[in-house]
């Protein structure tokens, strides 16, 4: 981490936990949905930042969670409705880990299938399973009825 990118932190510095960064500029609002869609999250302190400056892309959101440690559900998850954003750990003001996250390959019982006429929206409780068609997995394929779609226009199941 350069000087450079410190000073891009324009929010308060927070001692312990995580931040969503290099968010697109206006998906900020979709990661939050996500994340407030969760009942383990509600309680939790979360600090949205809209428009800062990136050198990378021009202008970026950013998301603080005061919170240890995010569930790999929902790390799928916001990789699945906005790939490529950088999730970092923070310990004592420091960021001691970063990953940036890609949508899976393999996204299982993750998204619900659009084709009313699917196995998996007849029976209750059946597990939903998609692939990735493309390398940026940008479309997936339905496992069950092998329809395919673009992965902005599926919902996400939340459970
Ligand atoms: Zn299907």
């Amino acid at each position: 981490m350069s000087k450079k990118n410190d000073k891009m932190l324009m929010i308060p510095k927070i001692k312990l936990g995580i931040v969503i960064d290099h968010i697109p500029a206006g998906d900020g609002v979709k990661i939050l949905e996500i994340i407030s869609r969760y009942e383990e999250m509600k309680d939790v302190p979360i600090t949205l930042g809209i428009n800062y400056e990136s050198k990378k892309m021009g202008r970026k959101d950013l998301i603080k969670l005061q919170i240890e440690f995010l569930a790999p559900e929902i790390i799928q998850h916001i990789s699945i409705v906005v790939p490529g954003v950088t999730i970092k750990a923070i310990k004592n003001y420091e960021v001691y880990s970063k990953v940036k996250v890609q949508a899976p390959k393999v996204i299982k019982n993750l998204l619900l299938c659009k084709n009313p006429n699917c196995i998996t929206n007849l029976e209750k409780e059946s597990d939903t399973l998609f692939e990735a068609v493309d390398s940026a997995s940008k479309q997936v394929k339905c496992a069950y009825c092998e329809r395919i779609f673009d992965l902005s226009e599926l919902e996400p199941i939340i459970r």
